[in-house]
């Protein structure tokens, strides 16, 4: 079921963007997201806007690619109706729900439609999130033919008790072989882990960071478990049944996964990724912490474009008819204020090691100077990155990310 969605101001039907997007939206890269709201079961902790083949109200998963293309070619009108030109896509991404529930013939025709609408970068990132159980070599080579370059695979443990606790289903060793598969394709290889399950032991977490490090994969995402209210895993908690996440032990989990990706040769560039070199980096998410312009197509995406935020309707259902009726399935959108703008670039670009510049600090917090000095002083970001006017997270400020931002923005 769709559940209620964030109120905006309503977005007229052809899409059309304000008028202040043209300047804001100049000097920006372009890049897509594609939302495949398709689970095969839901996990116990996923409160993701994705649905089972009984909760689809009719919507083929084999045509929906269809109504995605509809999007793409919606999109590029809308952007030329509102006078906004943009560069050739630099970056795609397939995310869900599980985006590999696509045939690859799925994944040609939309490509396609992007490439005829958009044009391609010359080093253009096309990635796939994957779930392992769905991955054969064969699909994978077909991935590949279709421009899919770069493969995210979601491993979460590869410690079958806490799989189990996260209701997740794959068989762990298929994610060495998807691995193997994809690097002897020539793909960028990720791997996706979760950490701080509850009951997940620190001894549990090295085993799932060993076995992931073994894999040899060009990047690593960890993000630690954040129990979201409505889940299957939340009402466990609630009953008693499963304790909550113990932060101070998921802050250990975090210092031991940095200590061993700098053993393995992984260096961090955002909080939760680590990288083997800059160019095995995620250029689609860092375009996002960067806050350059993206299209979100799908049920429930999000978009950025010059400053304009909106998102579509949630349901895929509802998504598909308004494009059926050729106006915009967007449900509400915001106009970002300078303010607002500038707030969302210290969360965003603080993430980054390479760092947001104080300059942006001082714009919004008059504080600026003696909040920096008290964060260097409590060896939360690096004092002689300050000295040369960028603010950057110490291991410690990455634990406590949050304060940062926070005394950063309100002093
Ligand atoms: S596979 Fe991913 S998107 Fe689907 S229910 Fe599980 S966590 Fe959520």
């Amino acid at each position: 079921m769709a559940s209620s969605q964030l109120a905006g101001e309503p977005i007229p039907d052809d899409g059309r963007l304000p008028e202040s997007a043209v300047k804001r939206a100049a000097d920006k890269s372009f890049h897509a997201y594609l939302h495949i709201p398709f689970c095969s079961v839901r996990c116990g902790y996923c409160d993701f806007n994705t649905y089972t083949a009984t909760e689809l109200q009719g919507v083929s998963q084999d045509e929906f690619h269809q109504t995605i293309i509809s999007e793409i070619q919606f999109s590029a009108l809308a952007l030329t109706k509102s006078g906004i030109q943009v560069p050739k896509l630099k970056t795609i991404f397939f995310g869900g729900g599980t985006p590999t529930k696509l045939q690859p013939s799925a994944f040609s025709a939309v490509l396609n439609s992007l490439v005829q609408n958009f044009g391609f970068d010359d080093n253009i990132e096309i990635t796939t999130e994957a779930n392992p159980d769905d991955l054969s070599e064969r699909y994978l080579e077909q991935l590949a033919q279709a421009g899919v370059n770069r493969i995210s695979i979601g491993m979460q443990s590869s410690v079958d008790r806490v799989l189990k606790i996260l209701d997740r289903t794959h068989n762990p060793e298929g994610v060495a072989k998807a691995v193997g598969w994809a690097k002897a394709l020539g793909l960028k290889t990720s791997v996706d882990l979760i950490y701080g399950s509850p009951t997940e032991t620190l001894a549990e977490w090295r085993q799932s960071l060993e076995a992931a490090f073994e894999l040899d994969p060009g990047h690593i995402s960890a993000y630690s478990l954040i129990v979201e209210d409505g889940t299957k895993m939340a009402r466990k908690i609630k009953r008693g049944e499963l304790p909550e996440p113990d932060s101070d032990l998921q802050a250990d989990m975090y210092e031991l996964l940095d200590e061993l990706a700098q053993q393995r040769g992984y260096r961090w560039y955002e909080l939760s990724n680590f990288a083997k070199s800059p160019d095995l980096e995620s250029a689609h998410n860092i375009a996002y912490w960067q806050n350059q312009n993206w299209w979100g197509y799908g049920p429930g995406a999000h978009s950025h474009v010059g400053g304009v935020r909106w998102w579509n309707k949630k349901h895929p259902a509802t998504y598909s008819e308004s494009l059926r009726g050729n106006v915009s399935p967007g449900f509400a959108r915001e106009v970002l204020d300078v303010t607002t703008s500038l707030e969302e670039q210290i969360l965003l670009q603080s993430r980054l090691r390479t760092g947001l510049p104080i300059a942006t600090v001082k714009q919004i917090n008059p504080e600026a100077d003696k909040v920096i000095s008290t964060l260097i002083s409590d060896g939360l970001i690096e004092g002689h990155q300050a000295i040369q006017g960028k603010l950057v997270l110490s291991l410690n400020g990455r634990l406590l990310a949050d304060r940062v931002i926070a005394a950063l923005i309100t002093g």
